[in-house]
């Protein structure tokens, strides 16, 4: 099955990743992968994260987090949407094997050929939200509903 996608510069940030053929809702179109770490691995290599920005890092789950910076795929273009067209999943392992998760970007409505492929990232960090970090982490997604930053109200 030829791919479905490509990866080029976006008008919302670095690189995209966009539809080359139609893409039906609910379709399963590429596994988030990387190298697994543990979120204590992630903060000695990353720091806590506030002050990148943007990020290759998915936590998978209480324990392993997904780093995309190394053995990442076309997936860790993807960018984030306040409207996006897809979704990350956590498929749990059967065994319940916290190593065996995976992540996969999956359409939640169809999708056309051309389409910028689009989730929402759903971040909120350890560390207060300020105003200068939810600048650094601004949303450029263009959508009517754009609420201007990446990072998701704490409750
Ligand atoms: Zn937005």
């Amino acid at each position: 099955m030829p791919r479905r996608f490509v990866a080029r510069r976006s008008p919302i940030h670095g690189n995209g990743v966009f539809a080359t053929a139609p893409i039906k809702k609910g379709e399963e179109i590429i596994e988030y992968k990387g190298t697994l770490m543990t979120h204590a691995e992630a903060d000695a290599m990353y720091g806590d994260g506030g002050e990148t920005g943007h990020t290759f890092l998915f936590t998978l789950n209480d324990q392993y987090i997904v780093d995309a910076n190394r053995k990442g795929n076309t997936a860790r273009w993807i960018n984030h949407s306040c409207d996006p067209n897809c979704r990350a999943l956590i498929e749990e392992s059967a065994d319940g094997d916290p190593r065996k998760d995976r992540v996969v970007i999956e359409a939640i409505r169809n999708i056309r050929p051309g389409e910028e492929l689009t989730y929402d990232y759903g971040i909120t960090l350890d560390v207060p939200h300020t105003p200068r970090l939810k600048k650094l982490w601004k949303c450029l997604c263009g959508s009517p509903r754009c609420t201007g930053t990446l990072l998701k109200p704490k409750r």
